[in-house]
């Protein structure tokens, strides 16, 4: 397993199970018991997803030592002014007495409240690490200039369509790790599968373009959570450590960025109207 190191010094895995949208109860655990199984090693969820009493219960069937998991949960923005209990009830709902991840979801509400509750978290080693998501390089540097801890993380959306270079830049400079969310496109950009230059590219190391394109992610340094309900998807995403693009390759993947997000444009007016009633 490639790992990265956090600001803070701990490992992270390079690869994770995304879990956004998987509600039903049997298929979730079903799907980090199958992740589990192949060889993944960190589990993203969030307190908005809905699922982390699944989560738990899976991860008190596995038998793989809670030690050798890598949890990341994510604060709920109605949470905010009661983040430090909302994590807390988060743990028990995960099963677990610590996290090794903790995000502040969004950049809206209170969010200075629900940092300094995360520091405090973080200082009591409750969290191993925290981080923000959605968060574009100007949120995350005032963030950073009014606040003791740096977040180790920010969690964006990251595809081949929004590679994210711009943020990624500042997000180097201050030591903050890229983690990507939506590696597919959440399923709406599936076309892209078919492009020839992505084809060619596969074809050339015997892979599919999605792996081509999660072997992208992982050589700009990103953290990947591909997610899928299905045994044989989830191997095929994680068969992504036997193969190297060239610079070649990479530049080619490289000219298809829009530097659109689809998704997750946190200064997108109607996104942030919208979200009061998420
Ligand atoms: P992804 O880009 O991971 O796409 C998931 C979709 O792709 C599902 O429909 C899945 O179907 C399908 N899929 C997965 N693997 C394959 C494959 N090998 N072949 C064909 N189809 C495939 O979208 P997500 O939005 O789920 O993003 C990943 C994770 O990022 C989330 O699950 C969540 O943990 C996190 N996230 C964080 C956000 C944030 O605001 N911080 C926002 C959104 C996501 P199926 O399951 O049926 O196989």
């Amino acid at each position: 397993m490639i790992k990265v190191t956090l600001n803070n010094g701990i490992e992270m895995p390079q690869i994770g199970l995304g879990t956004f949208q998987t509600t039903n109860p049997k298929e979730c655990r079903r799907s980090v018991l199958d992740a589990l199984e192949i060889g993944y090693r960190l589990i993203d969820t969030a307190q908005g997803y809905g699922n982390e009493q699944f989560i738990g219960e899976a991860l008190a069937e596995s038998s793989v030592p809670r030690k050798d998991i890598f949890l990341v949960t994510k604060v709920w923005m109605g949470n905010y002014e009661n983040a430090y209990e909302s994590v807390l009830q988060s743990m028990e709902r995960l099963h677990t007495d610590y996290l090794d991840l903790v995000l502040l979801h969004w950049p809206f509400g209170d969010v200075y409240k629900a940092w300094r509750d995360l520091e405090g978290l973080y200082h009591e080693g409750k969290a191993r690490a925290i981080g923000v998501s959605n968060f574009n390089a100007g949120r995350l540097i005032d963030l950073i200039n009014y606040n003791e801890v740096v977040p180790s993380v920010n969690q964006i959306e990251t595809n081949i369509y929004s590679q994210q270079e711009k943020n990624r830049e500042w997000m180097d400079k201050y030591g903050v790790q890229h983690m990507g969310y939506a590696p597919f496109g959440q399923g709406h950009i599936n076309e892209v599968y078919d492009n020839p230059q992505l084809k060619a590219i596969a074809e050339a190391h015997h892979k599919t373009t999605r792996q081509v394109v999660l072997r992208f992610q992982l050589q700009i340094g990103c953290v990947v959570i591909p997610k899928s309900v299905h045994k044989q998807r989830l191997e095929e995403n994680f068969n992504i450590f036997d193969f190297e693009l060239s610079p070649q390759e990479m530049q080619t993947i490289a000219s298809m960025n829009r530097e659109q997000p689809l998704i997750g444009n946190p200064e997108n007016p109607a996104l942030v109207e919208s979200s009061r009633k998420w």
